[in-house]
């Protein structure tokens, strides 16, 4: 997979640890094939991940600072109206 956010995909996109590493879709649900397709993944380690409170999956403020960061690297290249056409919702 690739990934807009992340050069170096074989660390932790917030810690860097290259240890227990997980795939994570920043936009999940019906939008998980979308964000895979479009490289709205990142690579984060299982604390990161999903197996603590500062995970992107136990804490919301985390998940969507996430989620308006990849819309705003996107954007960088693309436009809002592709944006929305991908994933149907405005973080920004
Ligand atoms: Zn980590
Ligand atoms: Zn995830």
């Amino acid at each position: 997979m690739k990934s807009i956010l992340q050069r170096n995909t074989e660390e932790c996109f917030l810690c860097h640890t290259t240890r227990d590493l997980h795939w994570h879709h920043v936009y999940e649900g019906s939008r998980r094939q979308a964000s895979e397709r479009h490289g709205f993944v990142v690579r984060l380690c299982a604390r990161h991940h999903n197996m603590s409170d500062d995970s992107v999956h136990g804490n919301e403020e985390l998940n969507r600072r996430l989620k308006r960061l990849c819309q705003r690297v996107y954007e960088r290249t693309h436009t809002r109206e592709e944006f929305m056409e991908i994933i149907h919702r405005n973080y920004l």
